[in-house]
């Protein structure tokens, strides 16, 4: 049980626009979402909301720091002057606090304007890109099915060309999954130093209300095509860590294996995923519902709304602790006995729809992969786990390998 929730920063992301987007990515998560809001007309955040937001979210706060995260769809789909009225509200509630903002965009709507704001305001931006044209124009096109790479790259150029800092958001699926050399090449070639990248499991279910996935509380779901298989996904990884722990260890930044390395050595991972609890990361729609997480946005985990609710009753409350907690408790025995249990954490319980050898439900449609990784990686990590506790620099990892200390 987690016993100090206020030990953890309160963190809510923001959906200005809603899930609304000038793309239709075939594997988006998020765009059938609107049809939990079918009875309102426009899915904008009003500068009403937008103010009790920055308001409550500064004051929420227990750490001198403020992150905020703007989120969609796409969160360009707002104009700029809303983000000007946002850092206007920022500065006017900040009472001393230091501000920082991250926002997340397919990159297609990125024009010199947008960019000068982000450079001159030091928002970081994350841009979805799924590697070289060939992936990425497979699944990421709009509604009429006209690709996006070139687009997103043009955008890529802007921020560079305006010294704007960002970094790649990248999906693995069934279809760029096979190729992890390729994929990771592409974002060295266009100097992306840091690199997210999440494996696509999606199940399919229609619901009355226009929603085709599954909630993760349902069975027995027929996956969709475009999810990457287990054994993709652990095949995904290796190749790709055999590469970065020989060549670039310290100049290229994965958040999947810096957060198992934070596993390895006891320390708490920046992936969500790999994380032992969930519940510290909240989503606040365009009309102040809150739910426990961006995953989770399902009526079942409606935490409240903003205007009848505070965000510290909402985030801290007995219903997110719950969620919280469920990856912890949801485990099953084939999951507590693991060995890698303590790099794993059974992974992303929306992503626990399979039964276990023994018939137990709750475990991960990834497992097969995430154990293919752990058994792979473990002399590596070991290693670097113990250059990061003496204080000395996981890179020497490389040099180790060199000398046929690991990984002969
Ligand atoms: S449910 Fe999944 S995405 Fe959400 S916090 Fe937990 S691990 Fe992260
Ligand atoms: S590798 Fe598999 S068995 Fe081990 S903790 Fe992860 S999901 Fe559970």
């Amino acid at each position: 049980m987690i016993t100090a929730p206020f030990a953890r920063p309160l963190y809510v992301m923001a959906k200005p626009a809603g899930a609304a987007c000038n793309l239709a990515c075939e594997y988006c998560y998020y765009l059938e979402k609107s049809n939990l809001y079918k009875e309102v007309p426009n899915h904008v955040m009003t500068d009403n909301l937008l103010e009790t937001f920055i308001r409550e979210y500064i004051q929420a706060q227990t750490m001198p720091q403020v992150m905020f995260t703007w989120h969609g769809g796409e969160a360009l789909m707002r104009p700029l002057s809303f983000y000007r009225r946002a850092v206007e509200l920022q500065k006017k509630y900040a009472g001393g606090r230091t501000i920082e903002n991250s926002i997340q965009t397919n990159g297609t709507l990125l024009t010199d304007e947008w960019c000068e704001f982000f450079r001159e305001n030091n928002w970081l931006v994350g841009v979805s890109v799924d590697g070289p044209q060939e992936f990425h124009d497979e699944y990421r096109r709009n509604r009429q099915g006209i690709p996006s790479f070139v687009k997103v790259m043009r955008g890529i150029r802007l921020l560079n060309k305006h010294g704007v800092e960002w970094n790649a958001m990248a999906v693995v699926n069934d279809y760029n999954g096979d190729y992890p050399l390729e994929f990771y090449r592409f974002f060295k070639d266009i100097d992306c130093r840091y690199i997210q990248f999440a494996p696509i499991v999606e199940r399919m279910r229609p619901h009355a209300d226009g929603r085709h996935l599954a909630t993760p509380l349902e069975e027995g779901e027929r996956l969709a095509d475009f999810s990457v298989s287990p054994e993709q996904w652990g095949s995904f990884l290796c190749t790709l860590f055999d590469e970065w722990v020989r060549q670039d260890v310290g100049q290229y930044y994965i958040q999947l294996f810096d957060s198992t390395l934070a596993n390895w050595a006891g320390l708490e991972p920046g992936l969500c995923t790999l994380g032992k609890w969930c519940g510290h990361a909240g989503v606040m729609e365009f009309n102040g519902d809150v739910y426990s997480c961006d995953h989770f946005v399902f009526p079942e985990f409606r935490l409240g709304n903003i205007r009848s609710q505070t965000l510290v009753d909402m985030m801290y409350g007995e219903r997110q602790q719950k969620f919280g907690n469920m990856k912890q408790e949801g485990l099953p025995a084939q999951c507590r006995e693991c060995e890698f249990l303590f790099a794993c954490n059974g992974e992303c319980p929306k992503n626990r729809f399979m039964r276990t050898a023994s018939g137990e439900p709750g475990l991960n449609y990834l497992c097969k992969g995430y154990l293919r990784f752990f058994r792979h990686v473990a002399p590596y990590m070991d290693f670097m786990k113990k250059e990061l506790l003496a204080r000395r620099a996981p890179a020497n990892v490389m040099e180790a390998i060199r000398e046929g200390l690991i990984g002969a």
